[in-house]
């Protein structure tokens, strides 16, 4: 059976401050953001009824907003408190929530110049992020842009067009998802999770240049620490993808994923991988 879509569906979404049904949670076509890709966003996961690490993410999404020059209405201990709530009031055990943050449409030039800020966060059931239990992952021709061309630490919208255009032609070649290079030619990240490489029992990690560091990549590092493994993070080039003996991503959606092969190459779920899939699995449901 497929989901219901995204606009169509019981519950309540919290909307400026307000509970309003869900069908209800609109905005008008000339919202500043949707012309100019300004909005910013974060991704959740929902564990036995509470939101994993949900401060850190209320803290990216002011975080986001700030590199786009804007503030956020909402203080850090509103959005946990709006989260939870929104969380309870969906009766959701466990699944994902989706806070967004965007520019009104007061103005339409490209200026943002007196646009009002609008916040909303939706929660909604969510199983696993992919299917398979090792994905394969083909490059794209897609480049992560420099720190120069864009706020690259920002979850903000307009940074996603890459990522949808790379995970959809990652899909039409058969894959379930991109690896992209960074604007060096360097490997940086998935189209929404954390690149890992195991490298004689060491695990090394593209550094935060043109990645979004994230919360879930953090949290495996400080895993990957107390389990004795050592962590390198550092510029990784594609030909290194040839001594890397296993592979995975990190992310909210995707937790810690095996990656089974890259443009053909396969790597084994190996012991590595396994125990900070364990790992993480033990942590978010304890
Ligand atoms: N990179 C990108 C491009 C992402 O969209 C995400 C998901 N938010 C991540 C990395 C992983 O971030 P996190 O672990 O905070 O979910």
């Amino acid at each position: 059976m497929n989901a219901p879509p995204m606009d169509d569906r019981d519950g309540v979404i919290w909307y400026n401050g307000k509970l309003t049904p869900w069908r209800d949670a609109k905005f008008h076509v000339l919202t500043h953001s949707l012309h100019y890709g300004n909005g910013v966003f974060e991704g959740e996961r929902i564990y036995n009824g509470k939101v994993f690490k949900l401060t850190e993410h209320s803290r990216r999404l002011h975080k986001s907003a700030n590199m786009l020059a804007y503030e956020l209405p909402y203080s850090v201990e509103e959005l946990d408190a709006a989260t939870n709530l929104v969380v309870a009031m969906n009766k959701l055990e466990s699944g994902y929530v989706r806070p967004v943050a965007w520019r009104g449409a007061e103005v339409i030039g490209v200026s943002a110049q007196g646009t009002k800020i609008h916040v909303a966060i939706a929660a909604f059931p969510w199983g696993a992020y992919y299917e398979q239990k090792a994905i394969k992952l083909v490059t794209s021709r897609w480049k992560r842009p420099s720190p120069e061309s864009s706020p690259a630490g920002s979850k903000a919208a307009g940074l996603y067009i890459i990522c949808t255009l790379a995970k959809d032609e990652a899909l039409a070649a058969g894959a379930q998802d991109a690896l992209m290079h960074d604007y060096k030619g360097r490997l940086s990240e998935a189209t929404g999770a954390n690149l890992f490489l195991a490298i004689n029992g060491e695990l090394h990690t593209p550094t935060t240049e043109t990645i979004l560091n994230g919360i879930t990549r953090l949290t495996v590092m400080d895993l990957a620490r107390k389990a004795g493994i050592k962590v390198v993070e550092r510029e990784i080039w594609p030909d290194e993808l040839a001594k890397a003996t296993e592979v995975f991503l990190t992310g909210t959606a995707v937790e810690v994923q095996p990656v089974g092969a890259i443009d053909g190459r396969e790597y084994p779920v190996g012991p590595i991988t396994q125990k900070l899939k364990a790992d993480y699995a033990a942590l978010v449901r304890s």
